[in-house]
């Protein structure tokens, strides 16, 4: 077993409201090696200011998780996951680290892909949307320019970050210049306060979005509701559904027409289908979200998406081939006509070796 804590370079700096990133983002990688010499690769991507530090997950891995995965039977992915919840507590992204090297080892000696591990394949691509979020608008107005017509059709905005007006004249100018022929969405990454929010959420939805995510800080769940019923807009919530606990609040409490599913978020591929199993049960679509994943984390999510039916409305998986300048995958996942294409190989259906780690990333330290 193998913990690498790296850095990678990204083109373009991101305006979210929280965190705003330029430069470059860390990651841990998880390279796992089975008795018989079969390689799994897993990540651990948090988010200080959503989920957590990669300083932290490589210190949970290197210190307290190492010793279970170690040895563990692969015959017993789910055992693992409960004995590392025994061994600490929180540090998902770190235990969901561990659980995807297994799976991808499992799958690779069964020939199996992780999708087909977690119940079969139900699509073959997913829909990919792209995050408008540069603080140089024009900047994201010209990748529009290209992107649209190379099939991309989903785009979500991050608003809130700029003043109010300066987002309905964005959100104006992309109808003005795409018509309907995109699929506009909103995320205000929690920016809003309840208080005055609904007015300014009725602006916005006559832009008529597919869904406005998370206006409100994640404990305002209430409001969350509120809007739901006075908007006619669906609401997604992201930052107030992390695990299944979050859900069946949200459920209880008629706050979410949608939700954002993250691996990193569930804390691990199992944790999030049992998530999906109480969505799917109410009727609540999910949506493929990501913090600052690089490829092995994305070939989780998107393996984990081709199994799950009610990952319905896209994934947001655009970093490799549009943010990272590098990735550490010998061959980045294809992307075609604005979707995410799953792969077809064994395990998560990647490639990934020490070299291509060293040559495309910063490595900052190794345990
Ligand atoms: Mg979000």
């Amino acid at each position: 077993m193998k913990i690498w804590l790296i850095e990678s370079p990204i083109m373009m700096a991101r305006q979210q409201g929280v965190g705003d990133v330029k430069g470059t983002v860390k990651r841990v990688l998880l390279q796992l090696t089975s008795a018989e010499g079969v390689t799994g690769w897993g990540e651990a991507a948090p988010w200080e200011v959503f989920t957590g530090t990669a300083e932290a997950a490589y210190a949970a891995l290197d210190i307290y998780l190492r010793e279970v995965a170690i040895g563990w039977p692969l015959s017993n992915i789910r055992g693992a996951m409960a004995a590392m919840d025994r061994r600490m507590v929180g540090h998902g992204e770190a235990k969901l680290a561990v659980e995807t090297a297994m799976f991808d080892i499992l799958g690779k000696r069964s020939d199996l892909s992780v999708a087909e591990l977690l119940g079969g394949r139900v699509r073959e691509r997913i829909p990919l949307s792209f995050s408008i979020a540069d603080p140089d608008f024009e900047a994201d107005m010209r990748r529009m320019e290209e992107m649209v017509p190379a099939g991309n059709t989903i785009f979500k905005v991050k608003t809130g970050v700029k003043p109010h007006a300066t987002d309905m004249d964005h959100l104006s100018r992309m109808r003005a210049r795409f018509g309907d022929t995109i699929d506009l969405r909103l995320d205000y990454n929690q920016a809003l306060q309840p208080f005055g929010a609904l007015r300014v959420l009725r602006d916005v939805a006559a832009f008529a979005p597919t869904f406005i995510e998370q206006p409100v800080p994640r404990d305002a769940l209430r409001a969350l509701a509120e809007f739901r019923t006075a908007l006619g807009v669906p609401i997604l919530a992201d930052e107030s559904c992390f695990d299944a606990h979050d859900l069946m609040e949200l459920i209880r409490l008629g706050a979410a027409d949608a939700i954002s599913v993250k691996l990193m978020k569930a804390g691990g591929l199992l944790k999030a289908q049992g998530l999906l199993a109480i969505a799917a049960t109410a009727r609540i679509p999910g949506y493929g979200g990501t913090l600052w994943e690089g490829g092995i984390a994305l070939a989780a999510g998107t393996q984990f998406i081709a199994a799950m039916p009610n990952m319905s409305l896209g994934c947001e998986f655009y970093m490799p081939h549009h943010v990272l300048t590098e990735d550490v995958l010998e061959q980045r996942i294809p992307n075609q006509a604005g979707h995410v294409i799953v792969p077809q190989g064994p395990g998560l259906g990647i490639s990934v070796t020490e070299q291509s780690v060293r040559d495309n990333a910063r490595v900052l330290a190794t345990a």
